[in-house]
């Protein structure tokens, strides 16, 4: 079964200009809704800090478009992996000074929604060409990533049990049913967050 890859839009509103890029993280990071532009991964569900990706790469733009360091159409919230792997890549000629790249879609013009999908193993998966290309340059095939889906919907479950609990209360008969299922998967949800940060957190062990 596919399932959404994302499902809002990410919508630009700072208007500050600052001279130190990273001077906008706080508003990337509401911008982007807490989530890593290119893999969708919650920033909140690993304690690697994130950071500021330049869609069009600073090694690119050096000395001829100057601007675009600080320029807030130009930066993306990206994890820490994602922000890597992109690196320097960049195809397109920079002296016609456009705002793209042409090896990515921009995640804020382009609906990531309608280009990648969730497989029933919680890979990322494309059926559009430029979306298998991304899948590849973004590593965004990384088990990692299977990983950290299972854990958000696994982290999804528990707060949904929570609210069942609550309903019913958890002195009777269902709630202590499904305060036992939900200490079982707590358990799960634990070994399963640990397993995503030590191979997320060690680059020589990298799944
Ligand atoms: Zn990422």
């Amino acid at each position: 079964m596919r399932r959404k890859f994302r499902n809002y839009k990410i919508i630009r509103t700072c208007t500050k200009e600052y001279k130190d890029y990273h001077s906008y993280i706080k508003y990337l990071r509401e911008d982007f809704k807490h989530r890593c532009a290119y893999c969708n991964l919650l920033d909140t569900q690993i304690t690697t800090p994130y950071e500021v990706d330049h869609f069009i790469p600073e090694d690119i733009f050096k000395d001829k478009w100057q601007e675009l360091k600080t320029d807030y159409a130009n930066l993306v919230y990206s994890c820490k992996k994602c922000n890597g792997a992109k690196g320097n890549q960049y195809e397109g000629d920079i002296t016609k000074r456009e705002l793209k790249n042409d090896l990515f879609y921009d995640p804020v013009l382009t609906d990531y929604g309608m280009v990648f999908y969730r497989g029933d193993d919680g890979g990322i998966y494309s059926d559009d060409e430029k979306g298998r290309d991304m899948i590849t340059r973004l590593k965004l095939y990384r088990p990692i990533h299977n990983i950290a889906w299972i854990c958000e919907i696994t982290r999804t479950t528990l707060d949904k049990l929570s609210k069942q609990i609550d309903e019913v209360g958890k002195d009777s008969m269902k709630g202590k049913l499904l305060c036992d299922a939900k200490e079982e998967l707590q358990e799960y949800y634990d070994n399963c967050i640990a397993v995503f940060m030590a191979n997320y957190n060690n680059n020589k062990f990298s799944l």
